[in-house]
């Protein structure tokens, strides 16, 4: 157990700090909810699903935990900017601890595919903004040639630090739990953050002698490279935050799914989005399309039988909700306005 009470860097000092290294910079990172979902596990059939809610960090995502420990260690190394390539939350996320840090920040972003919710906080956080006329996969090539440069910190999850810091999340569930999970399901997009659970489940099976869960990870159809074992020029999905056709881990990814006994499959679009209705409808948790993958695909995987009613799952929700309003349409009642009269109103409501 740990002090829950520190900063997330803190918290984790000897699994990450080197030497005496000092982490001026926090904004509340980690320490997310871990929800036992009683009634969306009813409805898929499930005794022990958990969500483990990213949303929570300050900027909204899991970004945040890999974040923190870059930009600590950008500013010790006395670089002048940041810089990243973005589908969004890394994007909130680097503007965000550039801001804490007093450092400028440059994004890099495909045009047109990025949530609102996303582009809002980079813009208020005062993110320097470059559109680009082609996707994230050229996005982050360009990046990288620019880091280059020694005097810009390059942010994305091709810098070591982002994924050391994101196991914090792994470490959080054994803390809450007690154990590992049997299942650990999520989204996969550049493919950090399946390598970086899977780092920090075998760090804590070598320190404490866990046990090892397996990784399941979910791409969407339209964006599905592992699944389909090549690289995709155009990926589409409803799931921009995992719009990716050449994810940077790749190799991490089949490292987590082959060594765990694991899997990564593909879901549609449409078992997305129901999948986010879901989760929030049965457990108020409002989640962006992306994270809902995890969701998806268990209900899938335990619809044909391949996970057991007692197995402890934990699906990771990457990202808040609120990230992408633009998502949800309003079912029932309507936008316009109807008199302010009782009887109106009894009226509209259907009595
Ligand atoms: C970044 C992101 C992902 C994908 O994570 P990868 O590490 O790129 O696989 C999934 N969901 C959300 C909300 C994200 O921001």
């Amino acid at each position: 157990m740990t002090d829950a009470t520190l900063p997330l860097l803190e918290r984790y000092r000897d699994r990450l700090a080197r030497g005496g290294e000092e982490f001026p910079i926090s904004l509340g990172e980690g320490g997310t909810p871990l929800i036992h979902a009683r009634r969306l596990g009813a409805e898929l059939g499930l005794e022990r699903l958990y969500l483990k809610f990213e949303g929570t960090n300050p900027t909204g995502s899991f970004k945040d935990r890999g974040m923190v420990l870059a930009v600590n260690r950008a500013m010790a190394r006395g670089v002048q900017a940041v810089m990243c390539a973005s589908t969004g939350n890394t994007s909130a996320s680097a503007a965000a601890y550039a801001a804490a840090a007093g450092l400028p920040c440059w994004i890099v972003l495909p045009a047109g595919k990025v949530a609102r919710g996303k582009l809002a906080q980079t813009l208020a956080a005062g993110a320097r903004l470059i559109m680009i006329d082609g996707n994230f996969d050229a996005a982050l090539d360009a990046v990288r040639e620019l880091g280059h440069d020694e005097r810009i910190a390059v942010v994305n999850s091709i810098n070591p630090d982002r994924l050391a810091g994101q196991q914090t999340a792994a470490w959080e569930i054994i803390d809450a739990l007690g154990m590992a999970p049997a299942i650990l399901a999520l989204p996969v997009g550049n493919a950090g953050n399946i390598t970086a659970y899977w780092a920090g489940f075998r760090r804590s099976a070598e320190l404490d002698g866990t046990s090892l869960p397996r990784m399941f990870g979910f791409q969407a159809a339209g964006a599905a490279p592992i699944v389909g074992g090549a690289p995709i020029a155009s990926p589409e999905t409803v799931a921009t935050a995992i719009r990716i056709g050449n994810p940077a881990s790749w190799q991490g990814a089949v490292a987590a799914r082959d060594e765990s006994g694991g899997l990564i499959e593909a879901v549609t679009d449409d078992d997305i989005l129901a999948a986010q209705r879901d989760i929030v409808r049965f457990e108020g948790v409002f989640c962006e399309p992306a994270s809902a993958a995890s969701v998806a695909g268990v209900r899938r995987l335990t619809a044909q039988g391949s996970i057991k009613r007692e197995d402890l799952i934990v699906c990771v929700l990457t990202g808040h909700g609120l990230k992408d309003p633009d998502i949800v349409a309003p079912e029932e009642g309507s936008l316009r306005p109807v008199s302010a009269q009782i009887a109106a109103i009894r009226h509209a409501m259907g009595l």
